[in-house]
């Protein structure tokens, strides 16, 4: 569960505040969408969740703890717009980096959960050198990107690339998956096959997941619930949709989707 409780942000230098006494709660293995215009401060609130900012009052926490301040959480997975993938390593390698990083920093390997659907041993989870290769190879074959694996992120399309980054985020076993936008960039197909492919992952693994997208349809398509920011300072009490239908088959084509779809047009305009 994500708590945040009457945050106060403002970055150094800007005098207004992009968070005056902001409060909202997400609760384990919820999948919500975060709406709002460009600029509106949706990317500084997961810098927030995850840590690599901290605010000047209130209290951001994760299954209970404070978030570490300045201090990226652990078990924070974030998937950002444009990959981050090393240029210079294989998919492979780039998928296996997060855990080399987490075996030579030996980060909290074990309060990791374990799923039946996801099974993994120690052996899985790089605490010796020819188990590192398994959990990577899981996520490989899951992403379809067995094929590609030993070449570079310039030799894959937009599409592949994204998967490279998420698997190579999922390969960390978060229990908080945060999205900074990651689709943003893709075409239409492949972004509608990327989103269900999220949906599909969060069905299996109920990670709880916050989705950051400034794309109504997009938005509709895969928060259960939706967070919807106007213009700073955001303020309590916060603006929800409930959105019970995503994630079920056919949606974008029910009257319902429509009507959410036209429902966050209408409270975007007001802001
Ligand atoms: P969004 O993700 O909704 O597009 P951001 O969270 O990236 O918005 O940015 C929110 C506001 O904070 C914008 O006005 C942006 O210019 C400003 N901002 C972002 N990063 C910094 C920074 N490091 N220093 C000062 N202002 C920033």
């Amino acid at each position: 569960m994500i708590e945040i409780q009457n945050l106060v942000f403002t970055y150094t230098g800007q005098t207004a505040p992009l968070f005056d006494h902001f409060t909202w709660r997400v609760e384990r293995g919820e999948f919500w969408s975060v709406i709002g215009p460009s600029g509106c401060g949706k990317s500084t609130l997961l810098h927030l969740m995850v840590g690599v900012r901290a605010p000047q009052a209130g209290r951001v926490s994760v299954n209970g703890e404070n978030v570490p301040r300045k201090k990226n959480r652990g078990k924070t997975g974030l998937v950002l717009q444009d990959y981050g993938l090393l240029p210079w390593a294989t998919v492979r390698d780039n998928v296996q980096l997060g855990l080399r990083i987490r075996g030579f920093y030996g980060q909290d390997v074990k309060t990791r959960r374990v799923s039946a659907k996801h099974p993994r041993s120690d052996a899985e989870w790089g605490e010796n050198p020819s188990g590192l290769t398994v959990g990577v190879d899981f996520w490989l074959d899951r992403f379809g990107l067995t094929p590609h694996r030993d070449k570079y992120p310039t030799q894959l399309s937009g599409g592949q690339r994204q998967r490279a980054a998420i698997a190579r985020t999922l390969v960390l076993d978060p229990d908080v998956l945060l999205m900074d936008e990651p689709f943003s960039a893709l075409d239409a197909p492949t972004r509608e096959d990327l989103e269900q492919l999220t949906l599909d992952l969060q069905a299996e693994t109920k990670t709880t997941t916050v989705f950051v997208t400034h794309n109504i349809e997009e938005a509709v398509f895969l928060g259960r619930k939706i967070l919807v920011l106007g213009n700073p300072p955001h303020r309590s009490p916060v603006r929800c949709v409930e959105n019970p239908g995503a994630g079920r088959a056919g949606y974008r084509d029910e009257p319902a989707f429509l009507e959410t779809a036209h429902r966050l047009r209408e409270m975007l305009k007001e802001r």
